[in-house]
């Protein structure tokens, strides 16, 4: 009788302890979340607030590393690159691989999650990835792929609709999260901060966005989530502009939450602040 026990126990654990699948970020973890359901353990590295550009590994980090099955990142920072390094057992997929990226300086604009139109490849890479992974799973991560295809074209859709409205066409925002969104929406944007939200702008780089502001009739700083609010407040102020917050690291600020729920909260913002139709 017991070693029946036994054997059901370990049965039980076979079916349900399943193979991690970690992704860096938010934005990667909530499509992997979608298409493998059922199917892996998924969990996110990055669980703070501020967009991740710089990120130092916890203990707790390297063992998930270390037992992770795969490991999801776009491959466009540099403590990612640095991953490998540190855990050169791990198999880590960059999910930035083959999409139409920005160029910034020698390497890539990271921001491709605020875009939906861009984001679609970033799913299409997660399901290559993990039919990739997981052979076996392949129908299954197609149809669930295309069931997240069909949201996204929708919320696609509602983005062009919004933007293409907008009376102010010039986003200012704390640090150069944005440019993915306006090349696809047709909007014209600038960062108080560099895509990387690190260097500080000189005083006479103030100046020429406070003017650039104040020609494009800017009516909305738009403060990110998790970001310094102050050089914002202090460029709104000269320029006669409110300050509206934009979640842009897309970290949930509700427990529900998912890439739709947020980003069609950012859009409302964002028309609000550009003043798009229907605002
Ligand atoms: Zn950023």
């Amino acid at each position: 009788m017991l070693v029946l026990f036994i054997l059901f126990l370990l049965s039980f654990a076979q079916v349900y302890a399943k193979d991690l699948v970690l992704a860096s970020s938010y934005p990667l973890y909530y499509p992997l979340k979608y298409l493998a359901e059922g199917r892996f353990e998924m969990n996110v590295l990055i669980k703070s607030q501020a967009d991740p550009h710089h990120y130092e590994l916890k203990p707790g980090d390297l063992r998930s590393l270390q037992r992770a099955k795969a490991f999801l990142y776009l491959g466009l920072e540099g403590w990612e690159l640095k991953i490998a390094q540190r855990v050169p057992e791990i198999k880590s997929y960059p999910l930035g691989k083959g999409m139409e990226l920005i160029r910034v300086g020698k390497g890539y604009d990271p921001h491709l999650w605020l875009s939906p139109k861009a984001y679609m490849g970033i799913v299409e890479n997660i399901q290559k990835v993990l039919s990739q992974i997981d052979p076996d799973g392949s129908e299954y991560y197609k149809k669930r792929a295309s069931e997240y295809m069909e949201q996204l074209k929708a919320l696609d859709s509602e983005y062009k609709n919004a933007l293409s409205t907008c009376k102010r066409r010039t986003l200012v925002i704390t640090h150069l999260s944005t440019a993915y969104l306006g090349r696809d929406y047709g909007l014209e944007t600038v960062g108080l901060r560099g895509v990387h939200a690190e260097e500080e702008p000189k005083p006479s780089e103030v100046r020429r966005m406070v003017e650039r502001a104040k020609r494009a009739k800017v009516s909305v700083i738009f403060a990110e989530v998790g970001h310094d609010e102050k050089l914002a407040k202090r460029v709104a102020q000269e320029v006669g502009a409110r300050v509206l917050p934009l979640n842009t690291s897309l970290f949930p600020e509700k427990e529900e939450d998912d890439y739709f729920s947020i980003m069609r909260r950012n859009l409302q913002r964002l028309s609000e602040g550009l003043e798009c139709q229907g605002k």
